[in-house]
């Protein structure tokens, strides 16, 4: 049957540019299929774990050599301001998703990627082949990645269980000039949500907040409830009155859902948020998309030169992605419902300010292995 590629890739954020880059190199032949050009702002914390370094730089990205800072203190407040501190277990590094996507990028077009510009509306599968269909053409190939995010309207086509529930979180990010630490990323507690602040590639620092959409409306708007509800928390208080703002306005997104999602649909292997999105406090759900495309990837590759039937590589990379993300999702889940609690937090922040070391079994606790 006649195919346009060995493997499509739906999205191209991280999970699906780090799949393209990593299939180009063991020499499979790649179409890309991503709704927006490059670059462009996306909402993220923009700390990534050093779990994925090393694999980076084996696919022939530099974060540091391309001025991502590298960050090794965490610091966490809560509600009220009382904080703590900790040189993190791992570390990581901090880069805009506005770089680290166009590398990715640039390195998949440099290997041979092609790159189709579209909104892909709906996938089928039969007789081993998948359809691909965007508004205008359609695309076919025996093998198939879905990495198109935390939501999208192919979640309704394929009919997959969370795509019914409303998720009341929504998220806000901005870049600001200012004062802040190089070394540092911080988590700042809020009524409804929290703030994630640390620095990228171009000096600016990066704030990143998530918050329950149902406290926000009580507010009139983004400048309102920052200063009602966000600036209740000294640490924040402190940062906005001396920053600037880069951005014309922050760019915002709604509907984050953190329900479970299934690692294969209709066939499809899912990498990054499409398989799993982790509660963003844990700072490692870019590490998580990279790392599901590296074992997608490396199962694909070993199913096509063994030949096996498709089920065992279903079965395999459902395995592999269990084995891998399941504890620090479930993790993930707790320490988010501790936060979204007043009382436990106090308690929380008590507890871990006489104990450094388990707020640092905490954080490992949600984050993997270096991957060598
Ligand atoms: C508020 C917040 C803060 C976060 N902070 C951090 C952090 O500090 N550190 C961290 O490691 N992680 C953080 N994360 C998580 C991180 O952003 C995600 O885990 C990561 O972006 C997942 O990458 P992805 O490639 O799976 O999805 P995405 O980066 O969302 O990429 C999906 C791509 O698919 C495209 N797409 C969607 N539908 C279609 C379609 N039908 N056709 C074609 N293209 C399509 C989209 O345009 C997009 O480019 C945060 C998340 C949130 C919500």
């Amino acid at each position: 049957m006649e195919q346009d590629c060995d493997i499509i890739i739906i999205g191209g954020g991280l999970a699906g540019l780090t799949a393209a880059v990593h299939l180009l190199q063991a020499d499979f032949s790649v179409m890309l299929i991503e709704k927006n050009s490059y670059p462009k702002h996306k909402v993220c914390g923009e700390y990534v774990s050093n779990e994925v370094l090393p694999y980076l730089d084996a696919l022939g990205i530099y974060p540091i050599n391309n001025c991502a800072k590298k960050i090794n203190r965490f610091q966490f407040s809560g509600l009220t301001g009382n904080a703590l501190e900790i040189k993190l277990p791992l570390g990581g590094f901090g880069i805009s998703r506005y770089a680290l996507d166009l590398a990715l990028y640039e390195r998949a077009i440099s290997l041979g990627l092609v790159f189709e510009q579209a909104t892909a509306t709906n996938v089928t599968f039969g007789r081993e082949q998948f359809e691909v269909t965007t508004k205008d053409k359609s695309f076919r190939a025996p093998y198939a990645l879905g990495a198109y995010g935390k939501r999208s309207g192919l979640d309704i086509t394929l009919s997959r269980k969370f795509i019914s529930t409303k998720s009341p979180w929504m998220g806000v990010k901005a870049h600001y000039a200012g004062e802040f630490p190089e070394d540092l990323v911080a988590l700042h507690n809020f009524s409804g949500g929290y703030c994630g602040l640390s620095k990228v590639e171009t000096d600016a620092i990066n704030v990143c907040y998530l918050a329950d959409v149902n406290s926000f409306k009580k507010h009139k708007d983004l400048d309102t409830y920052r200063v009602e509800v966000l600036e209740q928390n000294r640490y924040l208080k402190e940062f906005f009155a001396q920053a600037e703002p880069i951005f014309e306005k922050p760019l915002t997104i709604s509907q984050i859902s953190f329900q479970d999602k299934s690692a294969v649909e209709n066939h499809l292997l899912m990498i990054g948020d499409s398989a799993g999105l982790i509660h963003p406090l844990c700072g490692n759900g870019m590490a998580m998309a990279i790392h599901s495309a590296k074992i997608a990837s490396e199962c694909l590759s070993n199913h096509i030169s063994t030949s096996k039937k498709r089920e065992q590589l279903e079965k395999e990379y459902t395995k592999q992605w269990k084995r891998t993300f399941a504890t620090r999702m479930r993790n993930g889940a707790l320490i988010q419902r501790g936060l979204h609690n007043a009382t436990i937090t106090r308690l929380g922040v008590g507890i871990l300010q006489k104990s450094p070391r388990l707020l640092s079994s905490v954080i490992q606790s949600t984050h993997g292995n270096l991957i060598t």
